[in-house]
């Protein structure tokens, strides 16, 4: 456990992982927390991909994340006239009013609008931008576009307008339907598709509060107008995810990886977790091994300092989804080692600060390193702890204890933390927490006799603030 790679997984589920054997499977491997995508299927499918998770964490004892992906105001194609569109360069459609497309060269799509909103002259693209259109006139039902670059089109695929600024609200009835349905049954993390302002994810924020849940936000960075106030969206969310999927049609594809890397380190200054995500292992839809550019594509994101990796389809609906966990286990643990190689020239500056916890926690990852310990245990009624231990980024292995389950999962996402839950009358004061770590050290943490483990908790004079620190020494206290 105190050997895992520090980054962490995040994988969709889907039709190709998505049995309680194969989640358990995938826990097993490596996955820290489960995507589940909103933009595919109904409410009965969401529930039951839901509680084949709660049952995969049940049968693991592992408490992995889970993740719950709202659609936003992604603009999506209706279903088509018929199964597949063959488009050619020149040939010509037509967006329409309303849900039924009447012939093959009809397409529908689930923002209403869109024929008012539409301009002569936009391009639109479709199928991840690899489909290319021009408006080239409108009348007031129907949006006449000639095909500027053909491919195959299928019904429900994305469709993007870059520089757009549609009138869609970033939550609409169903997303919002969804996100009190995932407060209700407790999971970490809400993502929220296609922010445009840091309002929105107070909006979010807000919906979680008055149902009363400690669900964790997550802005999913994909259109030019988040990146144009980035800090402040940052700053407003628990969390991000660098969506290069959607971003990579919405601003130029080859802007993307700078962006990403911009984004990686907003998120590193203010201290917010960030999953870089979409097409990391792409080719492992249909291949047992990745391209050399998708490994360094996971490499660089780990050196650039991401916290989290996703895998998409290779997990939802590709051929080898354990192969894609094990691979992309086996790249942060090699990578990992060459940051760990360069770790003395990485601690953050020791900054002033008023905040004892972060002192504290971040200061016991140094203490370990200068005592050669093996371990920091953080006990924890919140996150907030281990999170700011997470940012020092120091590769002590952190166990972070808690007897809440809505905290250990909460904290599957962030780099270097180790969630682990006990029964809060097994840590109930000192000498109990003491004797819990002298109990799990050999059997399940595969400490030995002699081994060191900086402690930091709240004291009793103190709840709420880390301000007590020990050291422990495995079979001795
Ligand atoms: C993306 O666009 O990269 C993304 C993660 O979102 P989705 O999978 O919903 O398109």
């Amino acid at each position: 456990m105190l050997h895992a790679a520090r980054t962490k997984i995040v994988a969709t589920v889907g039709p190709a992982c998505e049995s309680v054997a194969q989640l358990s499977n995938l826990i097993q491997l490596g996955v820290d927390v489960f995507r589940m995508n909103m933009a595919h299927g109904d409410r009965s499918r969401h529930q039951a991909m839901f509680d084949a998770i709660s049952s995969a964490r049940d049968q693991t004892a592992i408490d992995v994340g889970i993740l719950v992906d709202l659609a936003g105001p992604k603009i999506r194609l209706g279903d088509l006239f018929g199964d597949n569109l063959n488009l050619a360069t020149g040939d010509h459609v037509a967006f329409v009013r309303g849900n039924v497309a009447n012939s093959s060269h009809e397409l529908t799509c689930t923002y209403e609008p869109l024929v008012d909103e539409l301009e002569v002259h936009q391009q639109i693209l479709l199928s991840d931008g690899l489909i290319r259109l021009q408006v080239e006139s409108k009348s007031s039902d129907r949006v006449e576009c000639r095909v500027i670059d053909g491919g195959v089109l299928r019904g429900r695929q994305g469709v993007n307008v870059p520089g757009a600024n549609f009138s869609a609200p970033a939550l609409d009835a169903v997303d919002l339907d969804n996100a009190r349905w995932a407060v209700s049954l407790g999971v970490e993390y809400l993502s929220l598709s296609f922010v445009r302002r840091p309002e929105e994810i107070l909006q979010l924020k807000d919906l979680i509060h008055a149902a009363g849940g400690h669900s964790q936000v997550v802005a999913k960075i994909e259109k030019r107008e988040a990146l144009d106030c980035l800090d402040e969206i940052v700053k407003a969310t628990d969390g991000v995810m660098v969506a290069r999927g959607d971003l990579g049609v919405e601003i130029e594809v080859q802007q993307t990886p700078i962006q990403q890397k911009r984004i990686v380190a907003a998120c590193r200054k203010f201290g917010k977790p960030v999953i870089v995500a979409t097409q990391m292992l792409e080719s492992m839809h249909t291949n047992r091994r990745p391209t050399r550019a998708e490994v360094s594509d996971v490499a660089n994101a780990i050196l650039d300092g991401t916290d989290a990796c996703m895998l998409s389809g290779e997990t939802a609906i590709g051929n080898y989804p354990t192969d894609a966990v094990l691979m992309m286990n086996r790249i942060m643990i090699e990578t990992e080692q060459a940051y760990l190689d360069r770790e003395d020239s990485r601690y953050p500056a020791i900054e002033p600060t008023t905040n004892i916890t972060r002192a504290m926690v971040q200061g016991a990852g140094r203490i370990a390193k200068q005592l050669s310990a093996k371990a920091v245990v953080i006990v924890a009624d919140s996150i907030s702890a281990a999170r700011y231990k997470s940012q020092a980024r120091d590769f002590i292995p952190t166990i972070a204890l808690s007897g809440h389950r809505h905290v250990v999962r909460g904290l599957a996402l962030y780099w270097g933390i180790i969630p682990y839950y006990a029964a809060p009358e097994q840590i109930d004061g000192l000498p109990k927490i003491k004797a819990f770590i002298a109990e799990r050290a050999k059997t399940h943490w595969q400490l030995q006799d002699g081994d060191r483990v900086l402690l930091v908790i709240d004291s009793p004079d103190n709840i709420g603030e880390h301000d007590w620190m020990t050291v422990l020494t495995v079979g001795r206290n």
